[in-house]
């Protein structure tokens, strides 16, 4: 994997590219860009048909290790990896340790393993076991090992535990790696943790960027599971953007996490590359449809006739999003965002969608994901467009104006 930044805006949001990914070796990726979030192997609500309805699909699909570890035998019995194993032979996949939309149970991990949480429970994996599970999956790249039980509220001990236990494990990992073809074909990303104390963000970005990693990966400010709301607060950035400082501009930082667009600005402005779409599907669970504007352009600035979406966010409400299964929406019949080229806001109603959601149908999972996908992908493109056109400061003000007064929206 080679990254390379072609344009640094504002000192340090990157438009970068990403090159010479797994299979992908004649192709680009341009950043920053959304990991296609999965559970299990598969987009949650969705099938490899109803996937198909959503444009522009990220090519590199999420895999977290908590929930498909305990398959490792069977995938290495299998012997073509994760992605053939699974539904998403056609993405290229990037294995992670924790599930952004679930919570990990803290006090479990120690300095020999870390805790997965899969459906049959607890999973302890050392060292030894991760090698077996990345060489049975064969995923493009792989995040490192790393003990990311920390939160705002942890000890100092803790935190200095958790980032000594991840750099032993990234040590003994690419020991390993010498000797294993296998782990050498895919790109490591070592994990950057420390919770919420600048000392240890700081130890734990200097130690690891003294070591053979291709990329990095940030973790360790929530372990719970929910949406990373406090991220908007200061603490979060002054520590993020610090930490980033210390990490060489060639090498990508991803941050897989459920991620408000908000936060995933301030994120950008730090210096992260890669996301992920967790936050498309935790929207989707609650019943909520993405409505935010993210057309930064100014009336003047829009091209006739353009392509574009002209999106209407509902002026009464703030928020990034308007739920659905409220009883207002049981006689509203537009799409569920005017503007909205997806195939669900072409084909169905804010109504209908209310109406399947009075009636627990599952229907309503699969067209509430394609129309959230479909929105938050384009966030992201308007992103790397407003990076292009010097306009990110745009992009940020509309944002911010749509910032919820509730957390959860
Ligand atoms: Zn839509």
């Amino acid at each position: 994997m080679k990254f390379s930044v072609e344009k640094l805006v504002q000192g340090s949001c990157r438009l970068g590219v990403l090159r010479d990914v797994g299979k992908l070796k004649n192709q680009t990726v341009e950043t920053p860009f959304c990991l296609l979030y999965t559970r299990g192997g598969s987009v949650p609500n969705l099938s490899n048909d109803t996937l198909g309805y959503v444009q522009d699909l990220p090519p590199v699909a999420l895999m977290p290790l908590n929930v498909l570890a305990e398959h490792h035998e069977t995938v290495q019995e299998y012997g073509k990896g994760i992605a053939e194993f699974t539904v998403m032979k056609d993405f290229l996949v990037c294995c992670t340790m924790q599930d952004p939309c679930t919570a990990a149970p803290s006090g479990y991990n120690d300095k020999t393993s870390v805790a997965l949480w899969g459906r049959s429970g607890k999973m302890k994996v050392d060292p030894e076991l991760f090698v077996k599970v990345q060489e049975a999956f064969q995923p493009d790249w792989f995040q490192c090992l790393g003990d990311a039980d920390t939160c705002k509220t942890s000890s100092k001990k803790r935190t200095k535990k958790a980032v000594d236990n991840t750099l032993n494990f990234l040590d003994e990992i690419l020991s390993k790696r010498k000797s294993s073809q296998t782990l050498q074909k895919m790109a490591l990303f070592g994990s950057i943790g420390g919770g919420f104390s600048q000392f240890e963000r700081e130890r734990s970005a200097k130690e690891t960027v003294a070591r053979n990693v291709e990329g990095f990966a940030l973790e360790g400010f929530q372990n719970d599971g929910e949406e990373f709301c406090q991220f908007g607060d200061k603490d979060f950035v002054d520590i993020l953007s610090l930490t980033l400082k210390h990490l060489p501009e060639d090498k990508p930082r991803m941050m897989c996490a459920v991620l408000r667009p908000d936060v995933v600005l301030q994120a950008v402005r730090a210096g992260i590359d890669i996301f992920d779409t967790s936050y498309a599907y935790a929207a989707t669970e609650k019943g909520h449809a993405l409505v935010f504007d993210y057309n930064y352009h100014t009336p003047s600035e829009e091209v006739k006739d353009s392509d574009e979406t002209k999106m209407s966010t509902p002026a009464t409400e703030s928020g990034f999003t308007i739920n659905l299964g409220d009883k207002k929406y049981r006689d509203d019949f537009g799409p569920l965002l005017a503007g909205c080229k997806c195939f669900t806001c072409k084909t169905n109603t804010r109504a209908y969608i209310n109406h399947l959601n009075n009636v627990t149908e599952l229907q309503q999972g699969i067209l509430l994901m394609i129309h959230n996908l479909h929105h938050y992908l384009g966030f992201f493109s308007a992103l790397r467009q407003s990076l292009r056109e010097d306009k990110f400061d745009q992009l940020e003000a509309l944002i911010a104006q749509q910032k919820p007064h509730s957390p959860d929206r």
